[in-house]
């Protein structure tokens, strides 16, 4: 199937070809056709198509831009009424040779612009994110045995033997790994060319992709699982649907959803799979390939240039059949695009906070809708939006009540920091852990099991100050503090990357030994629990302790083997993994992000510690989590100790409602910035002067913003409520379009947000 794929034009979309729209008119006329380009601020242009050049929408050419030639995509055909005559139109330049962007993709740009009210280019940019993508790959040479014996003359000596050896399994490979291979010096291969034994070979590279097998059979599986399973299936080439599917950890959403994806593989359909994370997705990875018997094309962006190239192609000519990727994969531009899966939908990953400001998961169930295919979200946790659209019928639901295999979930403990606070320890110092979690820490351990320590906060200490002075460091360029990294022995910044060396003496009153860690970050804890436990194998699982996907698949490799007692894990640790001798979780700082006005703070501190609880007692030995607050009686707390998700989104959902917040009511922030805090509260003004009045609207700000000045620009918010009825984006394209801001404002407009620093 790769070959026949790898040769013809794909079929966009279900689209028969015979239904594409033949040319653009008389190809005897120059005619007039609108080129959208690649360019962050740009609409689509118009040129002209000289004659004899047959061009489709979505067709990929070059055009003129200034004096260079760029590359853009044929769009529609231009209206006549757009001023400039067709002769006086530049002429398009060349269509390249490449798979035309699908009609349903590129309806999605313009949805996708309309909707985040960024210019379409630079949706178009994020599709085009490969630029390599679109020049053929260059040629490559290989070596390849040529089946002939060298030349007489040539000795075989032991190293030539080898390579020779090596090259005989028929892969194509170059000088320097066919060498490093057969482990002998790159000589040796020449050599062998020069002799005849080894053809030199010139290729164009294509990722190797294997095919997904849909007729591998999966696990049997249970009766709920079966329905749901089943349920799914139906809906594959069935038209649009979205499925929102609830089941607790463990309880096979994943084995479900695959049978989803088996099912639109069998329709010959492309399949993406969204991930948060996907640096964290080893295990996802092993479990596909052991399904489907080969491994998903993956998309990130830790990929290679090189890679990215090859992979952009892969999907384009339909030979990607399986992508699993982390939000910026919803872009591509799959012709044969027929099921998607947001999985762990709820979480604040998917949505991009710079740039084309979007939420991957929102804007799937957009593209699903436009492909005319089904959508599934998969969480334990549902975002209330999610859950609110199953209540209104626009969503279905599928749940999964039980953990696979009858594991127990596990029981959830509250620890009352008021009455059972951490206790200095003379020789420890500072302690961050309650006498019944170090209770509990111990019983772990003599039991031979794992635990894990959860604590959303790296580094050694959020705060830094001078004992002698009271001076606090903060970073130069952003309203924030500085945090000590101990390992690294710097002071950073979290917003910008700021950092210094932590210096010997207070750089403002000189004061030697006087500076004090405030608050406890990961690595502080890593040294409290080193030093109560030096015999338990104790180690850090954050950002910082992970350098990419490898590091992280081998520190869960690790942890799963048991060569690890404790884990000290940020939110990185709370994500889906599986580790079946992990039954305690202990939550050492639980009020931590209920504090500040985030609208969902308190739905997001329940889905975290309830993903956190669930890494607890995932086999057969049952879990125990316990929740360290000061707070035990907040309803994100009782939640959780209830075990009774419902009923707290239910609490959250009628707060939202009668506040009018989302998903009930619509929100929007503009965020203006600027190096000189005069220049961006003028400009704050002037947006506010011309700000629209009219029922069931609410202009908010604008308000210095919580991070005021980041990377060195001063920042002011406004905030707009809407009822759901009224067109938001028509509202602020008129409000926001011919504000005359000077050129050192800039101006985000963040619709839908879900950060509000
Ligand atoms: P979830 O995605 O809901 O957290 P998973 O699909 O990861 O759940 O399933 C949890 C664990 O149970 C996995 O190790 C999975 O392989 C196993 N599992 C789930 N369903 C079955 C089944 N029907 N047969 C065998 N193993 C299963
Ligand atoms: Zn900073």
């Amino acid at each position: 199937m790769a070959e026949r794929r790898a040769t013809s034009a794909p079929i966009s979309e279900r689209e028969d070809p015979a239904d594409r729209p033949a040319g653009l008119g008389d190809p005897a006329q120059p005619r007039r056709l609108r080129v959208l380009l690649p360019l962050p601020l740009s609409g689509a242009f118009s040129y002209s198509v000289p004659p004899g050049l047959e061009l489709s929408p979505g067709d990929i050419v070059t055009v003129p831009l200034g004096r260079r030639d760029v590359v853009g995509v044929a769009w529609d055909s231009a209206p006549e009424e757009d001023g400039v005559p067709v002769g006086k139109l530049k002429p398009v330049v060349a269509r390249l040779d490449l798979p035309p962007l699908p009609d349903a993709h590129r309806r999605f740009i313009d949805w996708v612009a309309g909707y985040s009210l960024a210019p379409p280019g630079a949706v178009l940019r994020m599709s085009l994110s490969s630029p390599g993508a679109l020049t053929p790959p260059k040629p490559v040479r290989r070596v390849l045995h040529s089946g002939r014996p060298p030349l007489d003359c040539l000795k075989l000596t032991p190293a030539r033997r080898r390579a020779l050896a090596a090259a005989e399994d028929g892969f194509a490979r170059s000088q320097a790994e066919l060498a490093r291979t057969a482990g002998v010096g790159v000589g040796v291969v020449k050599g062998l060319i020069e002799a005849g034994a080894l053809d030199e070979v010139e290729i164009v590279p294509r990722l190797g992709i294997g095919e997904p097998n849909w007729q591998h059979q999966g696990p049997a599986l249970s009766p709920d699982q079966a329905s749901a399973a089943a349920d799914l299936r139906a809906k594959v080439d069935s038209g649009f649907s979205v499925t929102l599917l609830d089941g607790v950890t463990g309880s096979g959403k994943t084995e479900v959803y695959f049978e989803a994806v088996a099912a639109a593989l069998a329709a010959q359909r492309q399949v993406l799979v969204l991930l948060p994370e996907i640096a964290l997705s080893a295990q996802w990875l092993e479990r596909f390939a052991a399904r489907f018997g080969t491994p998903p094309v993956a998309w990130h962006s830790d990929l290679k240039s090189s890679a990215r190239q090859l992979t952009w192609r892969a999907v384009a000519d339909g030979r990607a059949r399986v992508v699993v990727g982390a939000r910026s994969a919803l872009f591509l531009p799959y012709p044969e695009l027929g099921l998607i899966v947001v999985d762990e939908e709820h979480e604040a990953a998917f949505k991009q906070e710079d740039g084309v400001i979007y939420h991957a998961r929102d804007m799937a169930v957009v593209r699903a809708h436009l492909g005319d295919f089904p959508i599934v979200l998969a969480s334990a946790t549902p975002s209330l939006e999610s859950l609110v659209n199953v209540q209104t019928d626009k969503y279905s639901e599928l749940r999964l009540p039980n953990r696979h295999g009858g594991a127990e979930l596990p029981q959830v403990e509250l620890i009352d920091l008021r009455r059972d606070p951490p206790r200095r320890d003379p020789e420890i110092g500072t302690s961050w852990l309650s006498p019944p979690l170090l209770q509990a820490l111990e019983e772990t351990l003599q039991s031979g099991a794992q635990a894990l320590l959860y604590l959303n906060r790296r580094g050694y200490a959020p705060l830094t100050l001078c004992r002698a002075c009271g001076h606090r460091f903060e970073c130069p360029s952003c309203s924030a503090w500085l945090v000590e990294h101990r390992f690294l022995g710097r002071l950073v910044c979290h917003h910008c990357g700021y950092g210094m060396r932590v210096p010997e003496a207070c750089p403002a009153c000189g004061e030697v030994e006087a500076l004090t860690p405030i608050g406890p970050g990961v690595e502080r804890l890593a040294e409290e629990v080193s030093a109560r436990f030096p015999a338990a194998r104790t180690q850090i699982m954050s950002s910082d302790s992970l350098q990419g996907p490898a590091d992280a698949a081998e520190l869960i490799r690790r942890i799963q083997a048991h060569e690890l007692d404790i884990v000290i894990g940020t939110q990185l640790a709370a994500k889906g993994h599986h580790f079946p001798l992990l039954t305690l979780v202990g939550v050492i700082d639980a009020d931590l992000g209920l504090k500040g006005g985030d609208l969902r703070a308190g739905e997001r501190t329940y889905h975290l510690l309830h993903q956190v609880a669930g890494r607890a007692g995932r086999a057969e030995r049952p879990g125990r989590v316990l929740i360290q607050t000061y707070d035990p009686d907040h309803p994100v707390m009782q939640a959780l100790v209830e075990g009774d998700r419902d009923r707290f989104l239910a609490l959250e959902a009628e707060q939202r409602q009668i506040g009018g917040w989302p998903p009930f009511g619509r929100l929007a922030a503009l965020i203006l910035s600027a190096p000189d805090p005069d220049v961006v509260d003028q400009a704050a003004r002037l947006v506010a002067r011309s700000a629209p009045t009219l029922p069931g609207l609410r202009v908010l700000g604008p308000a210095e913003a919580p991070l005021a000045v980041l990377r060195g620009r001063h920042r002011r918010r406004f905030l707009i409520k809407a009822r759901r009825d009224l067109p938001l984006q028509r509202l602020l394209r008129r409000w926001l379009t011919g504000l005359d801001l000077p050129n050192s404002v800039r101006l985000a407009t963040d619709i839908d947000p879900y950060s509000f620093w």
